[in-house]
């Protein structure tokens, strides 16, 4: 095998070292968690927090009202006990139970509004919870097919290069350097095809005389730009 060709190989390889470490990344950051996935959990938490809230003031209304009936109902039997002689004291205790009576009505008000909300938020814990185990059951099977990718990557990876390093281990070192130093320039392409005369890293045309010492297996550069043809 000409050394050109030995350079072509190492390029091939080179190449796929390179679109599989990509790739790599690419899985690697798609199994962080999505935000899709986050704004799911978001929207469940806030429905639960929400549904306690309501729940909770709805406890606090229902102990209200139990001690206002209580105390109405004490005042009420005061009232008619018949032990209650003084008029300003008879009035007074008409009008607290009066007074009462409208509290009570806010009250009962409160009380209903805070069972509607308690409805709504079920109905959202609800849906939330539902929207949260879809979009996870599909998080997780995309996980799988993932972790399955990234281990594919992670092998082939490792079989390439092992390949790299019997083909350079062919290479002479200066050519080697000369290889590495121009990849360097040519974002990771230093050996080109030339095909029909045109080079395959620049898509320019070169000239006859390049094109026939690819022919011959030379090492050849291209006119345009500097990389090495492989026929
Ligand atoms: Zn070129």
């Amino acid at each position: 095998m000409s050394q050109v060709q030995q350079l072509y190989q190492l390029q091939q390889v080179d190449t796929e070292i390179r679109e599989k470490k990509q790739r790599l990344g690419e899985v690697l950051r798609a199994q962080k968690k999505t935000q899709e996935l986050l704004a799911a959990r978001k929207r469940l938490e806030t429905a639960v927090a929400d549904l306690q809230t309501w729940q909770s003031k709805r406890q606090d209304l229902d102990l209200e009202l139990q001690s206002l009936k209580n105390k109405a109902k004490s005042a009420e039997r005061r009232l008619y006990s018949g032990n209650v002689k003084n008029p300003k004291e008879l009035t007074d205790l008409q009008h607290a139970i009066e007074s009462m009576g409208r509290q009570r009505a806010a009250l009962e008000d409160e009380l209903l509004e805070a069972m509607i909300m308690i409805e709504d938020a079920e109905t959202e814990q609800t849906a939330a919870d539902e929207s949260l185990q879809t979009i996870t059951a599909a998080w997780e099977k995309e996980q799988t097919n993932l972790k399955q990718e990234q281990n594919q990557l992670a092998l082939r990876l490792h079989t390439l290069t092992g390949q790299r390093g019997q083909i350079a281990a062919r290479i002479p070192d200066r050519l080697l350097a000369e290889y590495d130093s121009l990849s360097k320039k040519m974002r990771g392409v230093a050996v080109a095809k030339l095909q029909q005369g045109i080079c395959q890293g620049c898509r320019l045309n070169v000239s006859e005389h390049t094109a026939k010492s690819v022919q011959e297996g030379r090492m050849t550069y291209c006119n345009s730009c500097g990389r090495i043809l492989a026929g």
